[in-house]
């Protein structure tokens, strides 16, 4: 079933678009405010991760990121990459190489949450 596209939709596609990195739901509404309600922009980001527009990333500070899907479509997601957050500017980015792992013999492998901290190529020359 294809869901209607709302203005809210709109706008918060506009944002990571924009971005250029994955945002966090205190992120986005920090940047909407006032517009739209907390309730509706969690609707419209779980919304997108359904319907294979973003994917959602658990980071270290307990908090999700939601990034824009680049490889996937409909039937297939892949995000078995590595996620990127600058210790300095808290950016958030997926990272292109894919993650592999050994498993042990009978293990089937569902998906993998990687992070890498340090320093993005805007703020290493700062550091
Ligand atoms: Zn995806
Ligand atoms: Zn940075
Ligand atoms: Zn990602």
């Amino acid at each position: 079933m294809k869901r209607r596209n709302t203005p809210a939709k709109a706008a918060i596609l506009t944002l990571l678009k924009g971005a250029n990195a994955a945002l966090s739901q205190d992120m986005i509404e920090a940047e909407i405010k006032g517009e739209m309600d907390r309730v509706t922009i969690y609707r419209v980001l779980n919304s997108f991760c359904e319907d294979g527009i973003t994917h959602k990333i658990l980071a270290d500070d307990g908090k999700y990121y939601f990034a824009l899907c680049h490889s996937c479509n409909d039937e297939h997601h892949d995000h078995d990459h590595f996620h990127f957050k600058c210790i300095n500017c808290q950016k958030v980015e997926c990272l292109e190489e894919k993650v592999t792992v050994s498993l042990p013999v009978g293990y089937v492998q569902k998906s993998i949450t990687s992070w890498v901290t340090g320093y993005c190529n805007l703020c290493a020359g700062k550091a």
